[in-house]
């Protein structure tokens, strides 16, 4: 791999991640980038933020990275889909922003999440940086997706405390016309979570017209219910934060009159997931 160009942009820290960040790391050639994608010893990032609840337990230190491969009609993100709109950070660089965290993330029970964008769209990244937090006794959590959920070993799942899982609707046909891709595997690494007893958060965005279907909802929360590994349920009412980005970005927002649904509508979903025997919120 060239030597990477020092980045000249935006601060590692942003605000939240609804920063609308492009090209950041438009320097970086396509072998640097395959390359960095296979060693693992680089990876790109929308940014570093705090956050805390939906983010995993207790106060945590949570990096965006770039890439996915889901195109979900209400994404908040869109900017997250170019690996190449992150920017490049070495996995020193990366580990060194954690060192940074380590002793508050301890007094506040909390940990590091790594999220996107898909994390393991940039697998051999996440899986090296997870191994080098948890060598410094920080808490990993891993918000996926779930789609590539495929790319990692039984040894490299062993490296994440917590996985957050998104599942995004239940029919198939609707799967793939609200993301653009099968649940087929999606399923398929829930299953294999719950036989390695791995602690799940599931997170479920209630979207009018789409996902507050309570079919939708019933089918989700029934499959959640039995994998006996879910700990707890966060519904994620749709909102229209990510608007402005869709339009900067030029690309066309189907979910443009689509509203917020109401606290009732929200309360009902949580309802139908605790009907199933879940902490839902
Ligand atoms: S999986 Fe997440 S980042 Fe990817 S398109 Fe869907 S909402 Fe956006």
């Amino acid at each position: 791999m060239s030597e990477i160009p020092v980045l000249q942009g935006p601060p590692i820290e942003a605000k939240s991640p609804f920063e609308l960040r492009v090209n950041l790391g438009r320097h970086v050639s396509e072998s640097d980038v395959r390359s960095a994608l296979s060693s693992g010893n680089m990876g790109f990032l929308h940014s570093f933020t705090t956050g805390a609840a939906v983010d995993g337990p207790g106060v945590r230190v949570v990096a965006w990275t770039t890439g996915c491969q889901m195109r979900c009609l209400y994404c908040h993100n869109p900017d997250t889909w170019t690996m190449t709109n992150g920017f490049p950070i070495t996995l020193e660089s990366a580990t060194e922003q954690l060192r940074k965290y380590r002793h508050g993330l301890k007094v506040m029970s909390g940990g590091f999440t790594l999220s996107g964008g898909e994390p393991l769209m940039q697998n051999r990244f996440a899986v090296k940086l997870f191994a080098a937090a948890k060598s410094l006794g920080i808490h990993t959590a891993l918000d996926t997706n779930g789609y590539l959920g495929g790319r990692l070993t039984d040894a490299e799942l062993d490296v994440i405390d917590l996985v957050m899982l998104d599942i995004k609707i239940w029919t198939p046909d609707r799967h793939r016309a609200l993301t653009g891709v099968d649940i087929g595997p999606v399923l398929e690494f829930a299953r294999r979570l719950a036989a390695r007893k791995k602690a799940i958060w599931l997170r479920y965005v209630l979207v009018p017209g789409w996902s507050d279907d309570p079919v939708e909802i019933d089918a989700v929360a029934h499959f959640a219910g039995a994998l006996g590994v879910v700990e707890r349920v966060d519904i994620l009412p749709f909102h229209q934060l990510g608007r402005f980005k869709w339009d900067e970005l030029g690309i066309e927002y189907r979910l443009r009159d689509t509203g917020e649904p109401s606290i009732s509508a929200v309360e009902q979903a949580c309802a139908r997931f605790r009907t199933a025997g879940l902490t839902a919120y």
